[in-house]
């Protein structure tokens, strides 16, 4: 089969909810992937930031090997001998009491808000059903009907409804709106991405995330962290938060959990807020399967280590600062932390972000335009000085074509 082929057999049998770029991806390796036809290209999506520590890494796909010939499903109707070590370790990794396993990310920020409802009834004493959430604009938290009610992009929300109620929209990287929306005391929570990812990595200023928790705190509203993205060394820290100090008072973790192996997400909070949900109140077949415990394990021994977090925030610096200093009509800015970049493109002669992706692949290098006119640039956090030097040197005799 030619790779038209496969594209038409994907696009004849599956929904069109995707635009993929034209390329057929076949095998993967650290930095790496292969298409159908043996040609190798850099990775620089990484499943939307799944593959921090690389395509297939050995020491994740042990875990998962020799898990899956044991045991890869109980189910929570029962214990298994891997899912409170797991527990533990992860806890422990990040500094909470508990956590509550999940396997998308939709599912654990769908967690998350029900988490902070139930405990504005059971601890804060918000009247029945009167629960408000804060939610930013341009967020993107997932999918899910509620999820999509919190959104401000119609590509999302639009041909949806009816929606969600409950939820209090305020511009991003804005403090004093934060202020203003807490003055209801209905309020529950603030959920917030320390980094907009999918709005094309917009980085709020300096402090913001410590003034929002230092508002949350005054007002006895929780802070909820969506690191779904950001989370895991992708930008430079282990937690997007930690450049700030913040310890969110609800954790949400996906996406690298895994290593990009198989689905693995998690909601982290003390014993105050987590033991309010009861069993049978909450749950999900797959959570915490003896599968993803294992996966998730060794997805965080990699990333401790091996460093990726101070890998990350070397290689991103590099990367700035090399196409900081490479100026092309098309290029309008870099901006990002860590491994989470994006350089923000103007239309030229006609040509769009797109245009230049489709450039990039041909040239080796596969990376995805958010927004039209933002490309995201989010390689592995495994990636050498070598490695990143080669793929900006693609970058940029790409750019150079236009
Ligand atoms: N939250 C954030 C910040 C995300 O970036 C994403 C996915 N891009 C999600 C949640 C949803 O994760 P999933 O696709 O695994 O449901």
């Amino acid at each position: 089969m030619k790779p038209t082929d496969y594209i038409r057999r994907e696009e004849q049998y599956g929904a069109h909810n995707y635009h993929p770029l034209p390329v057929v991806l076949e095998s993967g390796k650290g930095v790496f992937v292969w298409d159908v036809e043996g040609k190798k290209y850099y990775d620089f999506l990484s499943g939307y930031s799944a593959l921090s520590q690389g395509h297939c890494h050995p020491h994740i796909i042990r875990a998962l090997t020799g898990q899956a010939e044991k045991l890869t499903l109980v189910s929570r109707a029962f214990y298994s001998d891997v899912l409170g070590e797991y527990m533990e370790f992860a806890c422990k990794f990040f500094g909470y009491d508990k956590l509550l396993p999940m396997n998308t990310g939709a599912e654990a920020v769908e967690t998350a808000l029900k988490l902070a409802r139930r405990w504005g009834y059971a601890v804060k004493g918000v009247q029945p059903g009167e629960a408000k959430i804060v939610v930013c604009r341009e967020n993107f938290h997932g999918r899910t009907i509620s999820i999509i009610s919190m959104s401000t992009d119609p590509s999302s929300y639009a041909g949806f409804g009816p929606y969600t109620p409950g939820f209090i929209q305020i511009p991003y990287n804005d403090a004093d709106a934060l202020e203003t929306a807490l003055a209801d005391a209905s309020v529950v929570g603030f959920l917030v991405e320390p980094i907009q990812g999918e709005a094309g990595v917009v980085v709020p200023d300096e402090g913001y995330l410590s003034r929002c928790y230092a508002l949350c705190k005054q007002h006895n509203v929780l802070f909820i962290a969506d690191e779904v993205q950001t989370g895991i060394g992708r930008t430079g820290k282990l937690l997007a938060c930690d450049y700030e100090a913040v310890h969110p008072d609800i954790l949400i973790l996906g996406k690298a959990l895994s290593g990009g192996v198989t689905p693995v997400s998690a909601v982290f909070a003390n014993d105050e807020i987590m033991l309010t949900i009861k069993p049978g109140e909450h749950g999900s077949t797959y959570g915490g399967n003896p599968l993803a415990a294992r996966v998730g394990i060794a997805a965080l021994e990699v990333v401790r280590d091996e460093n990726l977090s101070e890998n990350a925030a070397v290689a991103g610096r590099l990367f700035r600062e090399e196409m900081e200093k490479y100026r092309h009509p098309m290029i309008r800015k870099v901006r990002g932390k860590g491994l989470l970049n994006a350089v923000v493109t103007e239309p030229g002669n006609g040509k769009t972000a797109w245009d230049i992706c489709l450039a990039l692949k041909e040239n080796g290098l596969i990376a995805k335009p958010t927004h039209d006119h933002i490309i995201r640039f989010t390689p592995p956090l495994v990636i050498t000085r070598e490695e990143m030097l080669d793929a900006l040197a693609i970058i940029q005799k790409t750019f150079d074509q236009f």
